[in-house]
């Protein structure tokens, strides 16, 4: 587990991406660090209660969130977050989640 979640932030306008893009959309650069956000707000939330070719799948949640520095991501959800609720960020084998804030 890892905290935070990684962003790529333009060298030039300082703007943060997620996914890495291949050119700032604001400045047209296309040299980027890598950064991390580790706080986001939930948006919207889905279910996703069956998976093809799963026997034992558990219905798991996936939330649209914007994160602290305003990019929209989607990552798993787990803990009992809400729409509107402030999460805390992680990744776990290079995926991103999302869980409440302790
Ligand atoms: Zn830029």
């Amino acid at each position: 587990m890892t905290p935070g979640v990684g962003i790529w932030r333009c060298t030039k306008c300082r703007t943060g991406f997620f996914p890495q893009p291949l050119l700032c959309a604001r400045c047209h650069n296309d040299r980027f660090e890598t950064d991390r956000v580790h706080d986001a707000v939930v948006e919207e939330i889905s279910v996703i209660r069956h998976m093809l070719g799963q026997e034992n799948w558990q219905p798991r949640r996936i939330a649209s969130v914007r994160t602290s520095d305003g990019q929209l991501i989607t990552v798993g959800l787990t803990g009992e977050a809400g729409p509107g609720a402030t999460i805390e960020l992680y990744q776990e084998e290079n995926a991103p989640f999302g869980r409440d804030k302790t």
